[in-house]
């Protein structure tokens, strides 16, 4: 067993010698390693320049926020992290950064990957290799180097989010198959619903991770174990964009804050909701209201019990009408004013 200590695990013997050396090479060059544990994918982030950290977040959940995050957020956040080094160091980069990182995992690596980069030239082969083939990087010594960099890592963001959506959209409209045969249909057509991964048995560890060496690697890592672990996602009844409720609750709305708006979906949601039942309390309360006053009228015998029958009827079919917005609750107390 010994000679398994930091090996792959490797189940095709025609290759097991070139899978051996790549295996070295990815373990030698991976800076994350993906595992999961209590239906969450775990990243160990090991850069040059920065404290080894685990970031970790409910399968899946990185996905659907991640595409939440609007272009200008990531060009702010990478210009103050860059401002920061550029004035203070990794120190300053890492302070700069505290506030965004573990809000999201995606953004946490990119982050890492961007201050490890900015503080060490020579990985700027690794750096550009990990950001994906999405990225291109800029002309060393351009004007405005760093700045293009940024932007360049922006662009490649959002190829991915444009990626993952498009696919994404596809699948959800799919109607046969299991969710994973579906994911798994567009395995050739898109790096990131491929669910082929080399496996790290780290033996000092004693633990199984996967050397995760792009962030398509990252992304589609998070996918797989969602699908895996089954975790489920749905739209969410405010905003429209799909998200995954957090643990066993029902939520109809996830807690993102749409553009132009103070409070997320949740509040928002459940207020509007609040809203209806109250307009339906109003709608009950002119039913109710006439419904007694018919009934006294009928045991005065101003009225016979038909007649209040009748009433009853009638009143509850118009009061539907209320209720589903045929008509709007002040015709309906004209209606009800009316039958006198
Ligand atoms: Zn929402």
């Amino acid at each position: 067993m010994l000679t398994l200590q930091k090996r792959y695990v490797i189940i095709d013997i025609n290759i097991i010698y070139i899978r051996y050396l790549w295996g070295e090479f990815m373990q030698d060059t991976a800076k994350i390693f993906g595992y999961t544990e209590n239906n969450k994918t775990c990243y160990k982030l090991k850069f040059n320049q920065i404290e080894y950290t685990t970031v970790s977040s409910v399968c899946g959940k990185s996905v659907f926020d991640f595409l939440w995050i609007g272009i200008k957020e990531f060009n702010a956040i990478f210009v103050s992290v860059a401002a920061a080094f550029a004035k203070g160091g990794v120190e300053q980069a890492v302070k700069a950064a505290a506030p965004f990182v573990n809000k999201n995992s995606y953004l946490t690596i990119y982050i890492a990957a961007f201050i490890d980069f900015l503080a060490d030239e020579s990985t700027a082969d690794y750096f550009s290799h990990f950001l994906g083939s999405d990225f291109s990087l800029p002309q060393k010594g351009s004007n405005h180097y760093i700045m293009n960099v940024i932007d360049s890592m922006a662009a490649s963001i959002e190829q991915k989010k444009a990626e993952f959506k498009f696919y994404f959209d596809k699948i959800s409209k799919e109607k046969n198959g299991s969710l994973s045969q579906r994911f798994a249909m567009y395995a050739d057509e898109s790096k990131l619903f491929n669910f082929n991964f080399d496996i790290f048995y780290d033996a000092d560890d004693e633990t199984i991770t996967y050397p995760l060496v792009t962030m398509d690697d990252v992304i589609r890592f998070d996918v797989m174990q969602m699908l895996v672990n089954k975790i489920k996602f749905k739209p969410c009844k405010c905003c429209g964009e799909y998200f995954i409720p957090a643990g066993r609750s029902n939520s109809e709305y996830c807690d993102r804050i749409m553009k132009n708006e103070t409070r997320p979906c949740s509040e928002i949601g459940a207020l509007k909701t609040f809203d209806i039942v109250h307009k339906n309390d109003d709608i009950h309360k002119a039913y109710i209201t006439a419904y007694r006053r018919m009934d006294s009228r009928q045991r005065s015998k101003l009225i016979t019990k038909d007649e209040f029958k009748e009433f009853g009827k009638l009143a509850r079919a118009e009061r539907k009408k209320c209720y589903n917005g045929e008509i709007t609750l002040e015709q309906f107390q004209d209606w009800l004013d009316d039958f006198r």
